[in-house]
C-alpha cells in the first residue's frame, strides 16, 4: 500500500474511533481521542488513555504528561509532529482511573491496525498498562523500564508514563535516562532520522 492509501485506512480507523461505543468508555467521552502524527513515521509512543485535557480537543498527551513528553522528545532532537502518538485506550477513563481489561481488549483492533498501517521500527510503551498491553502481561516496569526487546521485528521500548515522573520527582531521573538512552538507540537503528525512506 502506498503512502496516500495507508494515510487514508489510518484515517478511516479515527473516523471509527470516533463514533465508537464498544466499551462504556464511549459513554463517557467527550470527545475520543485516536491518535496524532504521520502515517510514515517509524517511532510510535503508546500511552495509557486520554485525560481531561485530551478528552476535550480529542488529541494525545496534550496536558501537564503531554507537555513533559514534548520536552523530553526535544532533548533527544524529535519534534513531536515527526513521532505518532496514541494510547491504549482511545476514550478517557472517568476521573482519570486505570482502563479496565475488558476496555483495553475492546479497543485492542484499533491500536493493531494503527500499528498494522504505520509498521513502526520501534514502538516506545509509556506506563505500565501500555508495557502490559504490547510487551508482556506480567512486565513490572520499575525493574524492566529501558529494556528494549524485538517482537515480530519491531523494537519495543518500554518508559515510565511521563504522569508518574510528574507526580513521583523519584522517577524524572530514571525517566530522562532512558530517553538518552532512546536516543542512543534511535541512531542506531535509524540512522535515516524518524521518517520513512520515500521509495519512487
Ligand atoms: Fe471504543 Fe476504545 Fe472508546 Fe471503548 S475506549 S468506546 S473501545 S474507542
Ligand atoms: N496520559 C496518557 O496516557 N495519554 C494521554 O494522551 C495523556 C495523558
Amino acid at each position: 500500500m502506498g503512502s496516500s492509501d495507508r494515510a487514508a485506512a489510518l484515517e478511516e480507523i479515527h473516523a471509527q474511533v470516533r463514533r465508537c461505543q464498544l466499551c462504556a468508555l464511549g459513554r463517557a467521552r467527550a470527545r475520543a481521542v485516536p491518535g496524532d502524527g504521520p502515517v510514515d513515521s517509524r517511532i510510535m509512543f503508546i500511552g495509557e488513555g486520554p485525560g481531561r485535557e485530551e478528552d476535550e480537543q480529542g488529541r494525545p498527551f496534550v496536558g501537564a504528561a503531554g507537555r513533559l513528553l514534548t520536552t523530553l522528545l526535544r532533548t533527544i532532537g524529535l519534534d513531536r509532529r515527526d513521532v505518532f502518538i496514541t494510547n491504549i485506550v482511545k476514550c478517557r477513563p472517568p476521573g482519570n482511573r486505570d482502563p479496565l481489561p475488558e476496555e483495553i481488549e475492546a479497543c485492542r483492533d484499533y491500536l493493531v491496525g494503527q500499528i498494522a498501517l504505520i509498521t513502526p521500527a520501534v514502538i516506545c510503551t509509556l506506563g505500565r498498562f501500555a508495557a502490559q498491553s504490547l510487551i508482556n502481561p506480567q512486565f513490572a516496569i520499575s525493574r524492566q523500564h529501558g529494556k528494549p526487546t524485538r517482537i515480530s521485528g519491531i523494537l519495543h521500548y518500554p518508559l515510565y508514563h511521563p504522569a508518574a515522573a510528574l507526580h513521583q520527582a523519584s522517577l524524572i531521573d530514571a525517566l530522562e535516562a532512558d530517553m538518552r538512552e532512546l536516543g542512543d538507540l534511535l541512531r542506531r537503528e535509524l540512522p535515516g532520522g524518524p521518517a520513512r525512506a520515500q521509495h519512487a
